[in-house]
């Protein structure tokens, strides 16, 4: 694995908005269609905050998800 494919794959398993796990299947090297995220709705309004090298790479974690739909953003 080059040093580039390891920092992809890390950063598929953390979150991009606290840098912290985001327990997504998918980096954990299973199927991302048992993912927690694939059952959850991600408002618009997140997805604009990720930084565009992560859209569709690193999935949110459930507490900044949570967070987000507590506070409204
Ligand atoms: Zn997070
Ligand atoms: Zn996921």
């Amino acid at each position: 694995m080059t040093d580039h494919a390891k920092q992809a794959a890390q950063s598929a398993g953390t979150c991009p908005l606290c840098g912290k796990a985001n327990g997504c299947a998918g980096a954990a090297g299973r199927s991302h269609e048992e993912c927690w995220c694939m059952n959850e709705i991600f408002p618009q309004e997140i997805l604009k905050r990720i930084p565009k090298e992560y859209l569709g790479k690193a999935c949110i974690c459930k507490e900044c998800l949570e967070a987000f739909k507590r506070d409204g953003g």
